[in-house]
């Protein structure tokens, strides 16, 4: 992991963000290279999910809504996180994360059985000891629910009336236009509604590089169904997700899928199943699967008064479609893309074995020396030439085995470069990342070769 958080500083993947301020804790901003890698895998799951598919239709919200959506999604009142706090330094503890999951699970049930209130609290500090923080023995409150939605306020005025909330998940902006996208798009069932965009929430225990942050990016799917196809819906989703995990090229041997209990589930789910990966700090949620039911329809059509219902064309009954949702977070996938890429086993060199659509450069161009004015001008050509249609670096710094390396460190696939033989004969050498092989390419068929490499 830190050998991944330091690539990604030194060589422009992801910077600490408000550096040059002493940071602010948890936040993280892509660079140059970093940018690359996520628009790539952004767009990457639109043209699966979106692009090539009859059946989906693209979306893009507002991260603010009229707060009533938060009402009736059931966030205000469910979306929270189970805290205590240190009674002396009063520092906050999501309970599953200070102690282990057991502890909080004899807790919480014992909570909830028929323990008298007096000893619920003396129970807390038995269990719960001392303050992970500052050391304190038995200085707990009991658990409270704390809400994990940030808010702030819509114009000039602070007060009730001017509240809202950054949305905490894109599936909302869904819901709330499923009408508009039905009478538009005129899509019958089964059909889905993509989205990619911010989420924002106040985590409790942010950490883990870029894995749990307050401000982040879903790629979400509202699929709708009909009831009675749920469950078939549900097995065709795991496939896709699992396909998509393959087509990154995380390797699906550290990939687990964890059936949630029932007594885990979301507020509104009936069946949930995490796709988890193998990070360096455990085995943590990759992304999740979720069975919605018609729990949002239902809710949204009872709070805003409008009909939610779908028509079917053939039978005109009339009903509120079941949503299975597929949610993927942005910044776990180039988490888990980069330290599986991530190979130090050759002594003499790094590599970031990245699929070669991720990379985010498909080529380099390079003159073999830097001080022959007619290689570097054949380069430029090619390098001009060849960046119409790809993303390609330019180095003539230090020496080609330096060069070389350079590129295998941020992942660049083809590593083109011009001699004197190119002058006379009109071809480069090209040299593969994974395989250090090199082979001459006709400078008129480089686009070809790249075109078959990296798309
Ligand atoms: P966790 O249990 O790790 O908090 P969650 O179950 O709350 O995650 P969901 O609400 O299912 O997460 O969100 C869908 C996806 O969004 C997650 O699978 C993850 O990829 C991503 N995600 C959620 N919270 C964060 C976060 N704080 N930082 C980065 N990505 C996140």
């Amino acid at each position: 992991m830190e050998k991944v958080v330091s690539l990604c500083k030194r060589r422009g993947f992801i910077f600490p963000g408000s550096e040059i301020y002493g940071g602010l804790a948890n936040s993280w901003d892509y660079g140059p290279l970093g940018v690359e890698l996520k628009n790539s895998i952004k767009s990457l799951w639109w043209k699966k999910f979106v692009q090539s598919r009859d059946d989906m239709v693209g979306l893009s919200a507002g991260i603010l809504m009229n707060p009533k959506v938060w009402e009736a999604s059931g966030h205000l009142k469910e979306f929270s996180d189970p805290l205590v706090e240190c009674k002396k330094c009063h520092t906050r503890f999501r309970i599953n994360e200070a102690w282990s999951e057991e502890v909080w699970w004899s807790l919480a049930t014992n909570l909830e059985e028929s323990v008298k209130f007096q000893d619920k609290e003396k129970f807390v500090q038995d269990t719960l000891k001392e303050c992970p923080n500052c050391g304190v023995k038995d200085q707990f409150t009991m658990p409270r629910q704390f809400n994990l939605m940030f808010k702030t306020f819509i114009g000039s005025a602070e007060g009730k009336s001017s509240e809202a909330y950054f949305r905490p998940e894109t599936a909302q902006g869904i819901f709330v236009n499923f009408k508009n996208v039905l009478n538009t798009s005129r899509k019958k069932l089964p059909f889905g509604v993509a989205q990619i965009g911010k989420a924002f929430r106040n985590e409790i225990t942010p950490g883990n590089f870029i894995f749990r942050t307050r401000e982040f990016e879903q790629m979400e799917i509202e699929y709708f169904v009909h009831e009675k196809d749920w469950k078939k819906t549900f097995e065709m989703w795991l496939h896709e997700m699992k396909d998509w995990i393959k087509e990154l090229g995380i390797d699906l041997k550290k990939v687990h899928e964890y059936e949630h209990p029932e007594k885990d589930l979301s507020h509104y789910s009936k069946r949930t199943v995490d796709f988890e990966y193998d990070f360096p700090f455990g085995r943590k949620e990759l992304y999740g699967l979720a069975y919605r039911t018609d729990f949002d329809l239902r809710n949204h059509e009872k709070a805003s008064g409008e009909n939610l219902k779908y028509r079917d064309p053939e039978t005109n009954e009339e009903f509120w479609p079941h949503v299975i949702e597929p949610s993927l977070g942005v910044d776990r996938t180039v988490l888990a893309v980069l330290l599986g890429a991530y190979d130090d086993s050759d002594p003499d060199r790094v590599v970031l074995k990245l699929k070669p659509e991720l990379a985010p450069y498909k080529a380099a161009v390079f003159p073999l020396l830097a001080n022959k004015p007619e290689l570097t001008k054949m380069a430029r050509e090619i390098y001009g030439d060849l960046r119409r249609d790809f993303s390609i670096a330019w180095d003539d710094r230090g020496n080609i085995g330096k060069r070389y390396f350079s590129q295998d460190e941020i992942g660049t696939p083809f590593c083109i470069t011009v001699d004197f033989d190119s002058l006379e004969k009109k071809d480069v050498t090209v040299r593969d990342r994974d395989t250090a092989k090199q082979e001459r390419v006709e400078i008129k068929n480089l686009r070809e070769y790249l075109g078959k490499g990296v798309c």
